[in-house]
């Protein structure tokens, strides 16, 4: 009975038709009073797992969230569709947090967010102790654990709640799966019982890609042309970076900025504002930016530097497509990375770096697999992937092995005669018999294998060095300047007892040139969607400047493109859209109408083919004020198919004087016929009452009767 509510208030609230996995689960858990840990990898939808329960429960739920920048938004989003909310937090003067107070006081909101440093405020639990809480909802509950990678040290204060409020049910967040946060979440939070509702991390929109950091400004403009207009973020290590790729983009003509903690917060709040608003197309950014964005039209994610881990690499990545549409992610992996990073986790002294390193190093293999990387991801989660997903660069362009044991030979027996004494880029160049001074002073030119490996390129020596770093056969001195070492199955190679079988490197050229993606000749339909797509964005865009609010928060880009897709000319259409809800319908519903009446109008006048033209045709000869007669003979049809289409359109709710041809009166007497017959299958209804009229009412009168009488919900 509950879910029928709870699934009712999903449509009217959010237009969505059904629950995503887990969520009817967690909304029925919250409305029996149960407490609730709920991890949803980013996208999954955790929002409407409290913010449904808050609706339909009696009182206020309370939302704790540790990112102030996302408050705004995420009320704005819920204010859209018709959700009264609203949140207090520090950065609001005295007179905007009394409106607020004062608000849910009077219990004209039912969902209030509010930021850990605000509810753990002197005397601020006096004012909870006023309100009707109906729940509490702790977002991004990883905050509360050392073991996370974002801990607040205010969230440990967190538990006081369950002290303060033994018996209002809570629910956390978060999307991080680890199992120590997890356990952190619920003996910090003090929940009571919880039901813990772990969701698929897996997020199949995403594809995933991996390329060696060669050429990488190029392998970008490349990747970019294949996503025009589309939004994005380029994750850079350094602050200088994120600069100077920004500029390198800009010189090209692309719109990009870049992003880190060393502008000031007004630049910074300027360079977000602008990528949310669609204003700006890319950022290239430090990791610091991400965490306080919600938008989810972001298409693609770019790692121009190994990340850290696989949490924050999944965690970053996640932010594009959370409107479920599909998405592209690239990952540029360097060796050089890896040492930087090495270098940085060592260099912090964290109590925990044994752990840092381990993670750094499953990154790594992460990215120089040979197996389809979203097993190993949802492995690293505790999730086993059956199938090969087919979304990842490995399984769309399977390895090919190739014996590598004359390679493996070279460049270990070059190796051996430094001394094990050089990195990986001296032992590239001495195989490629580079003259380098550094070469010559060393000596390292006299020795034997100088230059035997000439015929393969530096890049694909890389590739190879690292292909042998995997298989063991050599290792890194991390404590002697990460020189290179032999290992017991080097020896093996060396001494001819052992094969190797290497990826064949044309395979990762392939990778490299796969992007540019041939020009196929679009389909009509394919051609029509993406030409009304883009009149939507621009209808879109004008209402978020006039509204002041981010575009996707009007509709996501998955609702614009169903609705470039279905093309709805009348209201149920567009009310059956996934996305418009009741608020936004009322709001936007008849401006995105427009648009494609407008749209499949023009198409038709152009003779194309399109669903729904011929009745608009009809519909614009007959607002320009043509009779039936010289609409038929115009549009070369008879007299009453020209009437059906405007019943027809009229039926569907359009705006169309039924009563210059029919009266009421004449309508009832057509019900009462229409009641009262039997009919025949294969003939038309107006036909028949018609015929049972013997042709005294005319058969226009009819097909308008019926419209109207099926426009009123009479069962016709
Ligand atoms: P999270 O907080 O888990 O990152 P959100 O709650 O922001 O995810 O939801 C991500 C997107 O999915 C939002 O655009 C949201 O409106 C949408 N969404 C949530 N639930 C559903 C659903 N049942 N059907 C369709 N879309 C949904
Ligand atoms: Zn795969």
């Amino acid at each position: 009975m509950e879910l029928v509510r709870a699934k009712e208030a999903l449509k009217k609230y959010f237009g969505y038709d059904r629950f995503r996995p887990m969520q009817a689960e967690i909304i029925q858990n919250i409305l029996n009073q149960q407490d609730a840990v709920v991890l949803m990898p980013t996208g999954g939808g955790k929002s409407v797992c409290f913010q449904i329960p808050a609706l339909l429960m009696e009182g206020l739920c309370i939302v704790i969230s540790p990112l102030i920048a996302l408050m705004k938004d995420q009320v704005e989003g819920l204010k859209a569709n018709g959700i009264a909310a609203s949140f207090l937090n520090s950065t609001q003067n005295s007179q905007e947090l009394a409106i607020t107070e004062n608000m849910a006081y009077k219990g004209e909101i039912k969902l209030l967010y509010i930021s850990p440093e605000k509810l753990m405020a002197a005397g601020f639990f006096n004012f909870l102790k006023r309100l009707k809480i109906s729940l509490f909802a702790i977002d991004e509950a990883h905050c509360v654990s050392t073991w996370g990678h974002d801990f607040r040290p205010e969230y440990t204060q967190l538990g006081a709640l369950r002290e303060q409020f033994p018996t209002i049910p809570m629910i956390a967040l978060t999307a991080t799966a680890d199992k120590l946060t997890r356990k952190d979440i619920i003996t910090l939070l003090k929940l009571r019982d919880p039901e813990v509702f772990i969701a698929s991390f897996d997020r199949p929109n995403l594809s995933l890609t991996v390329l060696p950091a060669q050429n990488r400004i190029g392998m970008i403009q490349r990747f970019l042309f294949n996503h025009p207009k589309q939004a994005g973020i380029i994750y850079c290590l350094s602050r200088k970076s994120t600069e100077s790729v920004a500029n390198k983009l800009q010189n090209m003509g692309f719109s990009a900025a870049y992003y880190h903690a060393g502008m000031t917060a007004e630049e910074r709040s300027v360079t977000q504002e602008a990528f949310i608003n669609d204003k700006i197309q890319i950022i290239c950014a430090t990791i610091a930016f991400g965490m306080g964005i919600d938008k989810s039209n972001v298409r693609w994610i770019i790692h121009y530097n190994l990340p850290k881990n696989l949490e924050s690499y999944y965690q970053e990545i996640g932010r594009a497509g959370r409107d479920g549409l599909k998405s592209d992610t690239l990952l540029f992996y360097s060796f050089g990375d890896v040492l930087v990073l090495r270098d940085m986790i060592v260099a912090n002294q964290s109590p925990n770096t044994e752990v840092q390193l381990m993670k750094l190093e499953r990154m790594q293999q992460y990215t120089e697999a040979q197996i389809c990387r979203r097993k190993i991801l949802l492995s690293y989660f505790n999730e086993d992937l059956k199938e090969n997903c087919n979304n990842c660069d490995v399984c769309k362009n399977p390895p090919a092995w190739i014996d590598g044991t004359t390679i493996a030979q070279k460049a270990l027996s070059a190796l051996a005669r430094t001394g094990e004494q050089v990195g990986m880029g001296m032992l590239i160049d001495i195989l490629r018999g580079s003259g380098r001074q550094e070469i010559i002073e060393k000596g390292y030119n006299k020795i034997k294998t100088y230059g035997a490996g000439k015929d393969i390129s530096a890049g694909d020596w890389q590739q190879y060095l690292l292909q042998f770093l995997q298989l063991g056969f050599i290792e890194v001195a991390y404590d002697q300047n990460n020189v290179l070492k032999l290992t017991e199955a080097s020896k093996q190679v060396l001494f001819g007892n052992r094969q190797v079988n290497l990826v064949q490197m044309a395979v990762i050229q392939q990778k490299n040139q796969e992007k540019k993606e041939e020009a196929k000749p679009k389909s009509v339909t394919q051609t029509l969607k993406d030409e009304l797509f883009d009149l939507l964005l621009t209808t879109r865009k004008e209402i978020a400047l006039s509204e002041g609010i981010p575009p996707y928060l009007v509709f996501t880009d998955a609702t614009l493109t169903e609705i470039a897709e279905l093309r709805p000319i009348f209201e149920t259409e567009m009310k059956n859209i996934s996305g418009v809800g009741e608020r936004k319908y009322k709001q936007y519903g008849r401006k995105f109408l427009k648009v494609v009446y407008d749209f499949v109008l023009e198409k038709s006048k152009q003779n194309k083919k399109i669903t729904g033209g011929t009745y608009l045709l009809t519909l614009d000869l007959f607002r320009q004020g043509k009779n039936f007669e010289q609409i038929a003979q115009e549009r070369n049809r008879g007299v009453q198919t020209i009437v059906s289409h405007l019943a027809y359109l009229y039926e569907n709710g359009y705006k169309i004087d039924i009563f210059q041809y029919v009266s009421l009166q004449e309508i009832e007497q057509i019900k009462e016929v229409h009641t009262k017959m039997m009919f025949v299958e294969g003939i038309e209804p107006a036909k028949q009452i018609f015929d049972s009229f013997g042709g005294t009412i005319e058969i226009e009168k009819i097909i308008f009767a019926l419209a109207h009488l099926k426009r009123m919900n009479e069962n016709v």
